[in-house]
C-alpha cells in the first residue's frame, strides 16, 4: 500500500455545496529517481488523478475544492474557464487558471505542467507541447518571482525544451551556473540535449556526474 484514499463530503469554497470527493489521506514518501521536469517515478507515478478534485456543482478544479478563492463563481462560467473540457488535462488547465487567479503563480505553472504528462501517457505530443507553451508562459509573466526560485529556473529548461524551444534553453542555460552544482550540471545537461534537438523525457539521473539517491 503506498497509497490511501477515502470518500469525503467535502464544501466547495467557491459555490458552498457538498460533494463527496476522493482524498488522499495517506502515502508513502516517493523515492523514485524523478524525470528532469520531477515528475515522479513509479508508483507515484500512477496517482496524478489524484492531484485535481472537481466540484459537480460549479466546476470548480483545484487540487481541493476546500481551498478558498479570489473570485466569485461566475468566473466559472466564462468561455476562458471552459475553453477546457472535463478530461483529467482539461481539469488540470482550469486548475492552472484558478491558481493564477489566486495569484499562486507556482501552483498554476505546475498544473500546466500535469495537463502536459497525462497528455504525455497517451502519446499527444501536440497537445502536450501546448499545455508546456502555457506554462512556460506563466514563467515568463511572472519573471521576478520565479527568478528567485532556482528549482523552477531549471525546470522551465525542461519545460521548453520538451516543447521543441531549443534555441531558448541554449540561450538561457548553456554555461549557467546555480548554487548547488547538482542543478548547474543538470542545466548543463538540458543545454546538451538541446544542442542535439533532442524533446524526448530523460530522468535526473542521467545527467553526467549526477547521482540522484
Ligand atoms: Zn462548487
Amino acid at each position: 500500500m503506498e497509497i490511501k484514499t477515502e470518500e469525503q463530503e467535502l464544501v466547495c469554497a467557491v459555490c458552498g455545496e457538498k460533494s463527496s470527493q476522493t482524498v488522499v489521506v495517506e502515502y508513502e514518501p516517493d523515492r523514485s529517481v524523478p524525470d528532469l521536469d520531477m515528475r515522479p517515478g513509479e508508483p507515484h507515478r500512477s496517482y496524478i488523478k489524484y492531484w485535481v478534485s472537481k466540484c459537480p456543482h460549479c466546476g470548480y478544479c483545484n487540487a481541493s475544492i476546500e481551498i478558498p478563492a479570489l473570485f466569485t463563481k461566475e468566473y466559472l462560467q466564462s468561455a476562458n474557464y471552459n475553453q477546457y473540457g472535463d478530461s483529467l488535462a482539461g481539469r488540470f488547465m482550469k486548475m492552472s487558471l484558478v491558481c493564477e487567479k489566486n495569484k499562486v503563480y507556482e501552483e498554476a505553472l505546475k498544473a500546466c505542467l500535469y495537463a502536459a504528462w497525462t497528455f504525455d501517457d497517451v502519446g499527444n505530443d501536440e497537445k502536450a507541447r501546448e499545455c508546456r507553451r502555457a506554462a512556460v508562459r506563466i514563467f515568463d509573466s511572472h519573471r521576478a518571482l520565479f527568478s528567485e526560485k532556482p528549482d523552477y529556473v531549471l525546470v522551465a529548461a525542461d519545460i521548453m525544451r520538451r516543447s521543441g524551444n531549443y534555441e531558448r534553453v541554449i540561450s538561457d542555460y548553456k554555461g549557467r551556473f546555480f548554487h548547488s552544482g547538482l542543478m548547474t550540471a543538470i542545466a548543463a545537461f538540458e543545454a546538451e540535449l538541446a544542442e542535439k534537438g533532442d524533446s524526448d523525457c530523460h530522468r535526473a539521473d542521467e545527467a553526467p556526474g549526477v547521482t540522484v539517491k
